[in-house]
C-alpha cells in the first residue's frame, strides 16, 4: 500500500480523471422518477466493491443502477496499489504453492491479534481465491515473482500476495472490460457526477431507494428492491476521522471522494458505526507541512533485515520508545500509535548520513541536506540541544537519550535490545526528520452481519440495505493491524458475492 495521490484535491482529481484514459462514461442523465419501475439493485459508489457487485448482478439479469459521485467510476482503484491476498488460487497451484483459506484466516487472526471480525474475515478469505481466479481468468496479470509472502506489511505464512503491473488500475481494467457489454445493453446503468444524498424508506423502515443530487444541483429519486452501500471510507474527511477514530488524519493520500457518505446514509436509516478503536497509523510518513491533512513528500522506512536503521527514533520528550531494528511493521505501527500526536523524529549524525544506505525514500545524501530549509520536517544543527530546539523536541531529554544510545552502542548493550548499531551519534552537524502517522484507509464503518446486511444496534437488519468495502470499516477485515491485501480483496469479494448470489432478485 505505498502509492500516494500526492495531494490531489477532489477538484483537481475530477479534472484529471475527466482527461484520463481509464474510465467509463455515464450512459444517461438522472431521469428516474418515483413512479419508474424499481431497480433490482442500486449500488451507491462505483469503486472497488461496487463495480463487481454491478457486474455480477447484471450478468444474472438484474437491472442495476450505479450511482457514482465522481466523473468516472473506479474509486480508490485509481490510487490503490491493488495488492491482494488469496489462498488456493490457480496462480499458486501453477507455482506448486500449497495454501488454504484456513491458513489465510489463521494468519489474519494472528497478525491482527484476534481483533479482526472472524465472521467477516472468514467470508473474505474463504471466497478470495474465486475472486482472484475470476480476475486472472479475465486477463489480469501479476508480477513474475508473485505471489509473495509480503512486503510492506507483516508477512503471511505462505506466498499468497500479488498485484498487477499498474496496481489498482490493472484491476479496474478488468472491471471495465466486463462492464462494457452490460452498460451497452442497458442492464447496468452508470450515473456519474451524481451523489447519493439520502436513502428512501417505507413506514416499516425498509429501504426503498436513493435520492441523488448531480453536479448541476438537480435532485432525483430512484427506487430499488435492494440498495448496496459501497461508497468507501472517510479517510479524506478529517473531522469525521477525528470523530470516529479519536485521532488526526495527517496525510492526504486517500481518494478525495472517501468522505464517509455511505456511513452517514446507513446511519440515517438505523445502522450504526463500530470499529474506530482499531485505528492504527502507518509508520514513517514525512509530511510537507503540519496541516491536517498535508501531502506526504517521502517515507522513512528503513526496514530490517534488508536496510536496518542507523539512526534512532525519539518522541517529543526526546526519548526513544522502541527497538528500531525490530523486524516487524506491526511493532513500528503500534509503537507510533502510542506516541503523542502519533509523531516521532529520526535522529542521526553526519557519519550516518555519509555511510548509511538511503533511508529517506531513495534520496541521496545531497537531497537530504537540501531538504533542510526546503521542508518543515527536516532539521540540522551543530549540537544535539540545538537540534532538539529546532525540531521542537525536549532538549535535555534528547541529550540524555543520545548519550545513553551512544553508551549502549559502545558496549553492545542497548536499553531496548537493539542489535544494529553501526556507529554512535557523535559527529556534527546533527539531523532530525519529523515522521508523522499516515493513513490510506479508515477503520470504523457501518455494522453488518455475516450476510453483509446493515444492522441496527439490536442486531436486526435494516431491510433491503447491504454494505461492502471500506464503508464497513477496515477494522473488520484487519482488526487493529495491517494485513496485506485485506482491503482490496474483501471489497471485490464482497461485491462479487452480493451480486452473484447473496442478493435475491425476484425477476433475475
Ligand atoms: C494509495 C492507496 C493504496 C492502497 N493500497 C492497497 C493495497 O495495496 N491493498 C489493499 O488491500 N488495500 C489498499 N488500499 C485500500 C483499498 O484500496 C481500499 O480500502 C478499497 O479500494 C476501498 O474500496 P471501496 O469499494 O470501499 O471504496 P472505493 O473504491 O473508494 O469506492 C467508493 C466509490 O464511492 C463513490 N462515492 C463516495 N461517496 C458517494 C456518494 N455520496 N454517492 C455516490 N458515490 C459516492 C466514490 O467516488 C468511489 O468511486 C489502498 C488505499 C490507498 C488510498
Amino acid at each position: 500500500m505505498a502509492k500516494s495521490n500526492r495531494g490531489i484535491s477532489k477538484r483537481t482529481f475530477l479534472s484529471a480523471a475527466a482527461g484520463g484514459a481509464v474510465g467509463l462514461a455515464a450512459t444517461g442523465a438522472a431521469a428516474a422518477t418515483p413512479k419508474a419501475k424499481p431497480w433490482d439493485l442500486i449500488v451507491v459508489g462505483g469503486g472497488t466493491a461496487g463495480l463487481p457487485a454491478a457486474i455480477f448482478a447484471g450478468q444474472r439479469g438484474a437491472r442495476v443502477l450505479v450511482i457514482e459521485a465522481a466523473a468516472q467510476v473506479g474509486g480508490t482503484l485509481f490510487l490503490s496499489s491493488g495488492q491482494m491476498s488469496a489462498a488456493g488460487t490457480k496462480l499458486q497451484k501453477s507455482k506448486g504453492i500449497t495454501d488454504t483459506p484456513q491458513s489465510h484466516f489463521d494468519d489474519v487472526m494472528r497478525i491482527s491479534k484476534n481483533t479482526a471480525n472472524p465472521d467477516i474475515v472468514r467470508l473474505a478469505v474463504f471466497n478470495a481465491a474465486d475472486t482472484f481466479d475470476w480476475l486472472t481468468d479475465n486477463g489480469f496479470t501479476v508480477g513474475k515473482d508473485h505471489p509473495v509472502t509480503g512486503t510492506t506489511h507483516e508477512p503471511y505464512s505462505a506466498a499468497r500476495y500479488a498485484w498487477g503491473p499498474q496496481g489498482g488500475i490493472s484491476i479496474l481494467e478488468v472491471f471495465e472490460k466486463l462492464l462494457k457489454p452490460l452498460t451497452d445493453s442497458a442492464k447496468v446503468k452508470l450515473l456519474t457526477s451524481t451523489e447519493a444524498v439520502e436513502l428512501l424508506k417505507d413506514a416499516s423502515g425498509a429501504v426503498t431507494g436513493v435520492v441523488t443530487k448531480d453536479d448541476a444541483g438537480m435532485t432525483a429519486q430512484h427506487t430499488a428492491r435492494n440498495v448496496l452501500l459501497t461508497a468507501g471510507g472517510y479517510a479524506s474527511n478529517s473531522p469525521m476521522f477525528a470523530e470516529l477514530e479519536g485521532a488526526k488524519d495527517y496525510s492526504d493520500v486517500s481518494y478525495p471522494y472517501s468522505q464517509g457518505a455511505g456511513i452517514k446514509l446507513g446511519v440515517s436509516v438505523g445502522g450504526y458505526v463500530r470499529g474506530g478503536e482499531h485505528h492504527l497509523p502507518l509508520f514513517g510518513g514525512v509530511m510537507r507541512d503540519t496541516g491536517i491533512p498535508s501531502p506526504m513528500i517521502v517515507t522513512v522506512r528503513p526496514w530490517p533485515p534488508d536496510n536496518p536503521p542507523w539512526g534512532i527514533y525519539v518522541n517529543v520528550d526526546g526519548k526513544r520508545f522502541m527497538k528500531e531494528d525490530v523486524a516487524s511493521h506491526d511493532a513500528h505501527e503500534q509503537a507510533l500509535r502510542a506516541q503523542p500526536e502519533e509523531r516521532c523524529w529520526v535522529v542521526f549524525d553526519s557519519e550516518i548520513l555519509d555511510k548509511a544506505p538511503p533511508f529517506v525514500g531513495r534520496w541521496t545524501k545531497q537531497e537530504v541536506m537540501e531538504a533542510v530549509g526546503n521542508y518543515e520536517a527536516f532539521f540540522r544543527a551543530d549540537t544535539i540541544e540545538g537540534l532538539a530546539t529546532a525540531a521542537g523536541v525536549d532538549a535535555a531529554g534528547l541529550k540524555a537519550t543520545v548519550e545513553s544510545y551512544n553508551q549502549g552502542q559502545k558496549t553492545g548493550k542497548d536499553q531496548f535490545g537493539r542489535a544494529h548499531m553501526p556507529v554512535p551519534i557523535l559527529k556534527a552537524p546533527f539531523y532530525a526528520v519529523r515522521l508523522q502517522s499516515w493513513l490510506l484507509a479508515s477503520f470504523a464503518g457501518l455494522a453488518v452481519d455475516k450476510d453483509l446486511r446493515v444492522i441496527r444496534q439490536d442486531g436486526t437488519p435494516v431491510p433491503n440495505l447491504y454494505a461492502a468495502g471500506e464503508v464497513i470499516g477496515a477494522g473488520q477485515t484487519m482488526g487493529r493491524s495491517y494485513c496485506g491485501g485485506m482491503l482490496v480483496t474483501p471489497a471485490i469479494t464482497f461485491g462479487r458475492l452480493l451480486g452473484q448470489k447473496m442478493l435475491k432478485f425476484k425477476d433475475a
